[in-house]
């Protein structure tokens, strides 16, 4: 396996959509979906009343309903507040007390089309974590772009273009996974943090849980944190740092990422309004399936998140801004059914907003990785960017 990307592994024996109950799905227009993609699944009998009642959804009073008291707007108010707070975001605030973040930045080196720089950030106390930070030639301001990278210890690095061997370089080209490099040529400033529990992390000693996300994760909780908050609260302080920045646009913010990168961009535009276009690759999908199976890594897990219904209404928060989910057709992480369900209950939230063409949902023909051709121009048309990259 490649060094870059390390995909979460999920159970087996799952029931099996197949590709005729997919192209059966979609009206038989979209071509195959692996026989071994995500299906719904299958709980034991004894327990699918249990899972039935457990994401009761009359019990999610944060769902979006067009009937929601006080309209669409009083909906985004109390749902956002109630995510930042299921998130831990006043508890992971309240830990860092009268921390001031301090941003230290290396010497830009010439890319050619960009300039390069190693810097990092002390977004809490005693966390100083990574970032790379990638600039167009000539004279700002530019648009501003965040992404956050999925489950590898590099991620950071591939994503910004800094590569250790010809062979990961190219897995990584033949992905698009190098896009803050894409963003810079196309006029962007552009920083790949590493990504708290992830990158920078927190050893999983005596692989106690199995993975150093999980246990991460779990020691947040035992705070009244989550490692989503955290992820979140060092995005923001980027933000804060980057948008103050007098070659960057503040007007045109960019959030996106793969796979855990994407679940990132997802919870950060929810959060914090400033994001203005929000993409997140093959990570969309239900918080949990209609039979109750978890979809996301651990690390993702958020107490309390069903009481807004899950991700696709997290989605809906960041409305009237745009949204743009990209899945691959072969990713076997979720299934294409499901997907499609969750990116209509986005769409109806978006409706809701006055905005429904600002929220698109596309597939890709690969698997679980970026889709450039699919991105930018979505990502363009929103900042109205000059199109010459
Ligand atoms: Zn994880």
């Amino acid at each position: 396996m490649s060094n870059d990307e390390i995909r979460v592994s999920r159970r087996s024996g799952l029931k099996r959509m197949g590709v005729a109950g997919a192209a059966a799905f979609f009206g038989g227009a979209t071509p195959s979906f692996p026989a071994d993609q995500r299906g719904p699944d299958e709980y034991p009998p004894e327990v699918t009343g249990y899972l039935k009642r457990l994401f009761e959804p009359g019990q999610q009073r944060f769902a979006f309903r067009p009937d929601y008291p006080g309209g669409f707007q009083a909906w985004q108010r109390d749902a956002r507040a109630a995510l930042r707070l299921r998130l831990g975001m006043d508890r992971i605030a309240a830990a860092a007390g009268k921390h001031r973040p301090v941003v230290e930045t290396g010497e830009p080196a010439d890319m050619g089309e960009y300039t390069l720089q190693q810097c990092a950030i002390m977004s809490a106390p005693e966390v100083r974590l990574p970032f790379w930070l990638l600039k167009p030639k000539g004279k700002g301001p530019w648009p501003l772009g965040i992404f956050p990278h999925g489950h590898s210890a590099t991620g950071h690095n591939t994503t910004a273009g800094v590569f250790t061997s010809e062979r990961s370089k190219q897995w990584a080209l033949s992905e698009d996974r190098d896009v803050a490099v894409q963003a810079a040529k196309a006029g962007m400033v552009a920083i790949a943090p590493a990504v708290r529990g992830i990158s920078w992390i927190v050893p999983d000693l005596r692989k106690r849980v199995g993975t150093s996300c999980r246990s991460h994760a779990m020691q947040c909780v035992m705070a009244g944190h989550t490692a989503m908050g955290e992820r979140v609260w060092d995005m923001e302080r980027l933000l804060d740092w980057a948008i103050a920045q007098p070659d960057v646009d503040s007007r045109h913010i960019l959030s996106m990422g793969n796979s855990g990168g994407g679940m990132v961009t997802i919870f950060l535009a929810a959060s914090d309004q400033r994001i203005t276009v929000a993409v997140p690759s093959c990570s969309f999908a239900p918080s949990v399936s209609p039979a109750g199976y978890i979809l996301h890594c651990p690390c993702n897990t958020v107490p309390g998140i069903m009481d807004l219904g899950g991700l696709p209404n997290v989605a809906g928060l960041t409305a009237p801004r745009y949204f743009l989910a990209v899945n691959g057709r072969k990713d076997k992480l979720y299934n294409p059914e499901e997907i499609e369900a969750a990116a209509a209950a986005a769409k109806a939230i978006y409706r809701a907003s006055g905005h429904a063409e600002r929220c698109d949902h596309r597939w890709g023909s690969e698997g679980h990785r970026f889709y450039k051709d699919l991105m930018w121009p979505f990502i363009k048309e929103s900042f109205a960017l000059p199109s010459k990259a």
